[in-house]
């Protein structure tokens, strides 16, 4: 981690990498302190995505670690959430401090592991150290944790609040600081401790941030990271009875699959943020100058591998074959590999947009712009931004989340259509709606399936507001008094 600690610009990060013989081994933190595996230790292989070589080694922590994790979490909370607001609320701002002084660093390794652009890294940590200091305000400007209720004289009634527990932080690849900060800030907040697991894909910076809380003098025990795969120490945390909350970002899979190990566990808090196919509604009265870039960045920022992209395009058919040619020429010249964008995470990633692509053309799509990759890529990870048409709406490719840069273009000929269109899919995540008629921005936008609609906007956040979804897309919502319910339980107390 020292070594690490210091290597804050891309140039001396690269000179490291290049002059290293063997892959770089992360270490869990448990109990405010990096430890070395207690079991005979297997690792997980992490690569570079823009090169394919290898990049890192993660711990594939035994069970022993998780247990020793959850251990420390357990002996941890009943200082913590005991502590007063104000007392976390300034640790939460020391945190945010640090790592706004290494916002450089978190970006620079941020975007090696994950393939991101470095200017896109640097948002998701401006937006990590924004997850600590709201909710390092939220907690000292809210009700509090008692509300009073006017009941009869005779008795003073209130409701009180206090923190559930530990808990289990899981998140993906695709955001991997930025999410996983979303768990962690509000789980510190509220009083509860726990145990963060991220990907094993993009493990880097979970790695960096045991650092800032060390600095920041985070009680040990507090936030504990662990790492390895899912189905071993993440399906283990999960688990664990003595882990009374799961607060959940990925795949509907893995959260279907969290839901029924947890099923029985009545009590068990269970926030599940899971995948969107997300669709771009484009009316006849937008200004294509706007429409055009708005809806190819909602397509292919961070390489389409965020959950809120709008990945199924659907333009007013009087517009259709106008906004198809600007459209095509936008992407062509503004989403270039190596240049704008970056490669898709990992090889296993690439395959499997590799195959859909190739099932796309067999189910007759047409490439406008883009191709099907190779098999196998030769070197690093990249995918061409891809645009399609000609697809039947039950075809696997709108249907499936395919989470890279692919999108497909179609038209419709009225609001009713474009509305049933857009619902048309397990999922119900984000939807993204272009018009100018401020009627029907209401008359559409609230018969969407989604939990978060963008109108002639997009990926705009206010952590303050609910985040999540509808359908497959999650169950419960965080975001302010969403998080608190997530984190806390909630009595009435009846006094005589
Ligand atoms: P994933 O479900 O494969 O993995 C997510 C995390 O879960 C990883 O840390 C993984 O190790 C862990 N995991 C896997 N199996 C587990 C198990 N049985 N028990 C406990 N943990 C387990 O998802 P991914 O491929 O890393 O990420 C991509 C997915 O995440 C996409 O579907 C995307 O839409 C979704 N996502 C959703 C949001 C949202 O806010 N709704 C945000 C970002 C990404």
């Amino acid at each position: 981690i020292s070594t690490l600690w210091n290597l804050d610009t891309a140039g001396r990060a690269a000179t490291y990498l290049a002059s290293l013989t063997s892959p770089i081994r992360l270490q869990n933190f448990i109990e405010g302190d990096y430890s070395d595996h207690s079991e005979p230790t297997q690792w997980v292989d992490s690569f570079n995505p823009r090169n394919g070589e290898l990049l890192a080694q993660i711990p594939r922590s035994a069970l022993s670690d998780v247990v020793g994790a959850v251990d420390a979490a357990s002996r941890a909370f009943p200082t913590w959430s005991r502590t007063s607001r104000q007392e976390r609320s300034e640790i939460l701002l020391r945190i945010a401090a640090i790592l706004n002084e290494k916002r450089e660093l978190f970006a620079v390794w941020e975007s090696i592991d994950q393939g991101k652009t470095l200017s896109r890294a640097r948002v998701e940590v401006d937006r990590a150290i924004s997850n600590f200091r709201y909710f390092a305000t939220y907690i000292l400007h809210e009700e509090g944790a008692v509300r009073y209720v006017d009941g009869p004289v005779s008795t003073m009634t209130y409701e009180h609040r206090s923190p559930v527990g530990v808990f289990a932080l899981i998140s993906p690849w695709n955001m991997p600081l930025y999410l996983l900060t979303w768990k962690i800030a509000p789980c510190i907040a509220f009083g509860c401790t726990g145990v963060a697991k991220p990907s094993e894909v993009t493990s880097m910076t979970a790695f960096l941030l045991g650092e800032v809380f060390r600095q920041a003098k985070l009680p040990p025990g507090v936030m504990n990271i662990i790492f390895g795969d899912g189905p071993g120490p993440g399906s283990a945390l999960v688990k664990s009875p003595r882990v009374r909350g799961v607060s959940f970002t990925g795949g509907t899979a893995t959260g279907i699959r969290i839901r029924q190990d947890t099923v029985a566990d009545i009590g068990k808090h269970l926030s599940l943020e899971l995948g969107g196919k997300n669709p771009t509604l484009i009316f006849d009265d937008v200004d294509l100058g706007e429409a055009v870039p708005l809806a190819a960045q909602a397509a292919f920022e961070n390489s389409g591998q965020i959950c809120l992209c709008g990945s199924r395009i659907y333009v007013h058919r009087t517009i259709y074959e106008k906004f198809l040619s600007a459209f095509v020429d936008y992407v062509q010249k503004n989403y270039r590999c190596e240049e704008t964008i970056g490669p898709v995470v990992s090889r296993e990633h690439y395959t499997k947009i590799s195959s859909y692509l190739k099932q796309a053309k067999e189910e007759g799509a047409d490439f406008l712009t883009g191709e099907i990759p190779s098999e196998m890529p030769q070197k690093g990870f990249w995918i061409t931004p891809t645009v399609l048409t000609n697809l039947r709406t039950d075809s696997h490719i709108m249907r499936d989340e395919i989470f890279g840069p692919v999108v497909t273009v179609s038209a419709f000929d009225t609001e009713e259509e474009a509305i049933e269109l857009a619902n048309d899919n397990p999922n119900g995540l984000a939807s993204i709606l272009m018009t100018k008629d401020l009627s029907r921005m209401r008359r559409v936008g609230e018969r969407l399936d989604a939990g978060l609609v963008w109108v002639n906007c997009w990926l705009v956040r206010e952590l303050g507001t609910a985040f999540g979804g509808m359908k497959a897309s999650g169950i419960g919502r965080e975001g302010g008094a969403q998080s608190r319910d997530v984190f806390t339980n909630l009595r009435t107390l009846h006094v005589r």
